[in-house]
């Protein structure tokens, strides 16, 4: 069977469209300028098969388009399009995240200005409504008026054998997140311990995958320090996966996907699948990236990343 019926999620249903590392790589390549197939595989590292594969795909759902350097000219040159563009927030929260987890050296060469304030700043997440910091712990989830079933394609795109970690490229600044969520299964089992999941039937019954391939997933979690894994049960020993800080630390980048998916990726706009509300104030969610210096929310027009 080549089909999987899940309940509808905007963040299934964005991983479908973006979960996928060499998707994410080539977004960020596009937004550092580099945007020629042949400029893309020397950066990227990646084979010309999966970078052609990957690029018709990124087309074929609007994220990307192909345009002649000159007018009639010969040579191609990909455009992020509105949609792509919108993931931003998302970018920004990659960062954030990135940065208080990991040391990488690229990222930490790269400030992040605000024009409107004038200073280097840490994008966050803060809920529109309220202005408090979201988090995890103050959202909860209810079913929404789109809330319906999903039938989504197992099969996996072609793969390559060259892991987004060892890709060499100099624009990749938040390969430790695409290390996570450019598996969509592996994202999938993230989000679902945010509505408080914990164990293997409780995972499974969401994202009835071949159980071999949840075991690996929930195994990989735990080693990334994203999971702690403690026994719930003795004889026979049986574990429940616990979000740690670090995975909880994910949510926001989750809302941002949530959010972007709700807008871009429902395809029959009967209302959004899921309503998640911010505890704190009541209403619904709308967390939006923030300044850390002053507060306001960020706008891409009006950020300077500067590389040394
Ligand atoms: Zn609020
Ligand atoms: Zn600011």
């Amino acid at each position: 069977m080549s089909k999987l019926i899940t309940q509808a999620s905007s963040i299934n249903r964005a991983l479908d469209q973006i979960g996928d590392k060499w998707c994410l790589l080539i977004i960020q390549e596009v937004f550092w300028g580099i945007n020629s197939f042949n400029d893309m595989m020397a950066a990227m590292g990646v084979s010309r098969g999966v970078l052609s594969d990957r690029l018709k795909w990124l087309q074929s759902i609007d994220c990307l388009n192909r345009l002649p350097e000159t007018e009639g000219g010969k040579r191609m040159r990909y455009h992020l399009t509105r949609k792509s563009i919108d993931l931003y927030d998302c970018a920004l929260m990659a960062i954030a995240w990135e940065r208080e987890y990991f040391s990488t050296p690229k990222l930490d060469e790269v400030t992040l200005v605000h024009l409107q304030c004038g200073q280097s700043f840490q994008a966050q997440m803060n809920c529109r409504t309220c202005g408090e910091l979201v988090d995890s712990c103050s959202v909860s989830f209810q079913p929404g008026p789109g809330a319906t079933l999903d039938e989504r394609d197992k099969k996996v795109r072609r793969r390559s054998s060259i892991s987004v970690q060892d890709a060499p490229s100099k624009h990749n600044l938040y390969k430790n997140l695409i290390n996570l969520v450019g598996d969509r299964w592996t994202a999938n089992v993230i989000a679902l311990s945010f509505h408080g999941l914990t164990r293997f039937d409780q995972f499974h019954g969401e994202l009835p995958i071949a159980t071999n391939i949840l075991t690996d997933r929930l195994k990989f979690l735990v080693e990334e320090g994203v999971f702690q894994q403690t026994p719930y049960q003795e004889r026979p020993i049986r574990w429940k996966y616990q979000l740690t800080a670090k995975g909880r630390s994910l949510f926001p980048w989750f809302q941002a996907l949530l959010q972007w998916g709700d807008k871009w990726c429902n395809p029959k706009d009967n209302g959004n699948p899921l309503q998640v509300t911010h505890d704190s104030c009541g209403k619904s969610l709308h967390g939006q990236a923030t300044c850390s210096a002053c507060s306001h929310a960020l706008k891409a027009h009006e950020v300077e990343f500067s590389l040394p």
